[in-house]
């Protein structure tokens, strides 16, 4: 049997990044058994679903290279589908009409609750597949009354539930609209669907979901339910954690082979293999080995990742990469210095937008100073400076190595240590006191442009 998998977003807000994870693992297990990963847009929900929402889902996929096979399926142009499905239930028997006012069931329920009853529907309609009202009747599934509903997950194991605890659901609203119930099912049993890989709150629906395949005479898919992720605090992430969204992951400067790699990790593991590649992730991964115990975010793990892929990256896929960060179109001359410059800064960046920071000394001269840059305008720090001036001038071309024995030279004179002459340029290149070899920005900023920002910084009156 060929294995088809589906990730199943719906477009009413940003996509989470527990989201994204769902679809990582669909699509790698799609890759592994060569089988087709499917997209399906769940946009039934008019008021909250959104295109632009639907486009951001799509461009993030792309983004992360979890290419889908086929045109993505858009659930709002099945309803007729739904429909039908419900509509032969009720021929059938399995299904009925059930007429009974939002009011009426209010007050059954209001009072199930005051004797401390959980509430359920009672059944009052069950025979009722004929009187059928415009406008007022729900078609309802004739769910099984008793015995037990087993559920083999492929990652939660074996789940089981009383069939006698589950309701007659709602399948088409008095509006006649499908339920997400309803929807869910037609389209994975249209579409083929052999695996049904998503997140560990739907895991009641899938008790109701079996209980529709089975009256449709249909199939019933293997479930794999993957633990939802959490953020430090043990809550579900989300924003107040301080991201939550695929999109405030990217705006934060985290590269795509990152962002694969730890999710891909959350809740997976290969031994102790922290880096794994796209081909070697393919290679290994099995829905099976995902842990069923909520995952934690941890930040710092992303972090180092990214810095690890960053780090990896060469240098021209890393100035795409950064290049959207920028406020400003680069110059020939710009776009060559960061070039040269980006390996002493990658190895410092955690992030694309620490890296774009560190970059700038590249673009610009420094706008500003940081304070502790003050202390190297006091005036034997000038005179070093003045002297360094002298040095770069007298070098036909600059190199870094020559550049450095010429400032050892200059702080064995002077007796001074070498360090106090680096960070006084650095003040001066640079406005900060943490970066790359001051000589390599040297030579990468060439002479003209060094003279003047060191000139600009003595001059200043800060
Ligand atoms: N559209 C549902 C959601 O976004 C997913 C349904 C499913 O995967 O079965 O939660």
């Amino acid at each position: 049997m060929s294995v088809i998998v589906r990730f199943a977003p719906s477009p009413t807000g940003v996509l989470h990044i527990g989201s994204v994870r769902t679809a990582l693992f669909n699509w790698l297990y799609a890759r592994h058994c060569s089988g087709k990963f499917l997209l399906r847009i769940e946009d039934t929900d008019k008021l909250r679903s959104t295109e632009e929402n639907a486009k951001a889902i799509l461009r993030i996929l792309k983004w992360l290279q979890l290419d889908w096979d086929g045109e993505p399926v858009i659930q709002s142009t099945r309803i007729e589908r739904h429909k039908e499905v419900a509509n032969k239930l009720v021929e059938q028997g399995k299904a009925y009409f059930c007429n009974c006012s939002p009011e009426e069931l209010a007050l059954k329920k209001e009072a199930a609750i005051k004797e401390g009853k959980s509430y359920k529907y009672d059944g009052k309609c069950r025979n009722n597949t004929t009187h059928y009202i415009e406008g007022k009747s729900v078609i309802r599934l004739k769910t099984d009354e008793s015995g037990e509903t087993v559920l083999d997950d492929l990652v939660q194991g074996r789940v089981v539930t009383e069939n006698s605890q589950l309701d007659d659901l709602v399948l088409l609203r008095s509006d006649g609209t499908p339920t997400f119930m309803l929807s869910v099912v037609v389209d994975d049993h249209d579409m083929g669907v052999t695996h049904v890989i998503r997140g560990d709150d739907h895991l009641t629906n899938t008790f109701r979901h079996i209980q529709i395949y089975r009256s449709c005479g249909w199939d019933v898919p293997r479930f794999g339910h993957i633990p939802l992720i959490y953020g430090p605090d043990g809550t579900k992430l989300s924003k107040r954690h301080g991201a939550a969204s695929a999109q405030d992951y990217i705006d934060l400067g985290y590269l795509q082979e990152a962002i694969f790699n730890y999710l891909l990790r959350l809740g997976w593991s290969h031994g102790d293999d922290e880096i794994i590649s796209r081909e070697d992730a393919v290679k290994w991964f099995d829905i099976c080995d995902v842990g069923k115990s909520p995952a934690r975010f941890d930040m710092v793990k992303l972090q180092n990742l990214n810095a690890h892929y960053m780090k990896a990256r060469n240098n021209e896929s890393l100035l795409a990469s950064i290049k959207p960060f920028l406020n400003t179109e680069l110059s020939e001359m710009q776009t060559n210095r960061i070039l040269l410059g980006l390996d002493g800064l990658k190895s410092r960046a955690k992030t694309l937008v620490d890296l774009v920071k560190s970059a700038l000394i590249y673009v610009e001269a420094p706008e500003a100073y940081d304070e502790v840059c003050a202390k190297y305008l006091m005036p034997e720090n000038v005179e070093l400076l003045k002297d360094m001036i002298k040095i770069i001038q007298s070098e036909e071309s600059i190199q870094q190595d020559i550049l450095l024995e010429r400032a050892k030279a200059l702080a064995n004179s002077r007796d001074v240590k070498l360090v106090e002459i680096a960070q006084a340029l650095r003040s001066a290149l640079c406005g900060y006191l943490v970066s790359p070899s001051v000589f390599e920005i040297i030579e990468i900023l060439g002479k003209d442009e060094s003279i003047q920002r060191i000139r600009r910084f003595i001059d200043l009156d800060m």
